[in-house]
């Protein structure tokens, strides 16, 4: 376990993942969480985080701030998934090397992979193979991340972990009808329909591609396990070890919000890659298992979205 009266700082508090971390924290009763809003604290420059970093003097780093976004924003603005994730983490991380950081979890992403790798995915085949290309920019900065990690810890002896999660939601989603990922986009869309009393939900895509989901409550669980128990260079994936198509996504999420519609798949938008699995049998064999089935973490999502009409985030990417 991390020392609970330690300085504790988690970037994009605001977040669908920094803000679970920072619930999750104060659930264990950490009294000295510290976040700073993009206003106050720009992550992309060195100035102002390394002046930030030395006044501060947090002992734990959570850098799970990221430019995300689904599968569209991901292939039409991939400048801005690269540029502003490798600012942000080389920023980030030097800042912790200068300021004594006892530890670092850095947050990366299960598209780090090679798009046909074989299922599930092992921690062992990173850069074994050609990305996908609808999120090739995201994931060669989340590359870069692992692997300034792993070079801090072989330079510097920084204890700098590498977290790799599977598609993630739950509260503090982004609902950008363009720019989130599936399950807030299907949430949304299907809501808006059934307002609309319309009797078609569309599904962008064919419906095939294979997809794992986490609840970002149980990624909170899981960095905070990481920080206390794990200490080795390279990425540890977190995930369920459970995949479902998108038709079968899509089901479920229809049964939440307007059961009685039917579903049409429109294949002029992309796929992406057809299978992403995570074996998890590493984070298993320490002994972390997920807790939120899919079924009960949509039905919270859901719930989430209709009562915070004025907390939803719509930005295309954030
Ligand atoms: P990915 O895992 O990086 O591909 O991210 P997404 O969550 O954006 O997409 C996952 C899959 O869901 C892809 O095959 C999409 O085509 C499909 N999908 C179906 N409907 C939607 C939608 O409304 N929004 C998004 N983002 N994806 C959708």
């Amino acid at each position: 376990m991390i020392d609970r009266q330690a300085r504790i700082l988690v970037t994009g508090h605001r977040g669908l993942v920094g803000s679970a971390v920072v619930r999750h924290l104060q659930s264990l009763g950490c009294s000295q969480i510290l976040t700073a809003t993009r206003q106050e604290v720009d992550l992309r420059d060195p100035r102002t985080v390394e002046n930030w970093f030395a006044e501060r003097r947090p002992a734990y780093v959570f850098h799970v701030a990221g430019t995300v976004g689904g599968i569209w924003a991901n292939s039409t603005r991939p400048v801005d998934f690269l540029h502003d994730n490798l600012l942000m983490q080389a920023v980030v991380l030097r800042a912790a090397w200068q300021s004594g950081v006892q530890k670092l979890l850095y947050l990366g992403s299960s598209c780090i992979y090679p798009r046909d790798c074989p299922q599930p995915i092992r921690e062992e085949y990173l850069l074994t193979g050609p990305l996908e290309k609808t999120n090739e920019c995201y994931a060669l900065a989340k590359i870069a991340g692992v692997k300034a990690c792993d070079a801090y810890r072989q330079q510097y002896g920084c204890r700098f972990i590498s977290a790799m999660p599977t598609n993630l939601y739950g509260p503090n989603d982004n609902f950008h009808p363009d720019g989130s990922h599936v399950i807030p986009g299907l949430l949304r869309r299907f809501h808006e329909v059934k307002l609309a009393g319309q009797p078609t939900l569309t599904v962008w895509g064919t419906g095939t591609p294979r997809r794992e989901f986490l609840h970002v409550d149980d990624l909170a669980v899981a960095c905070v396990f990481l920080m206390g128990k794990y200490d080795e260079a390279g990425p540890i994936n977190v995930g369920t070890g459970e995949d479902i198509t998108i038709h079968a996504l899509a089901e479920l999420v229809r049964d939440v919000v307007h059961p009685s519609a039917e579903l049409v798949f429109d294949p002029s938008k992309p796929d992406g890659t057809p299978r992403k699995l995570l074996d998890v049998s590493r984070l298993h064999g320490l002994g972390w298992h997920h807790r939120i089935p899919l079924e009960v973490g949509l039905q919270q999502a859901y719930h989430w979205y209709l009562e915070h009409p004025a907390g939803r985030r719509m930005s295309v990417a954030d």
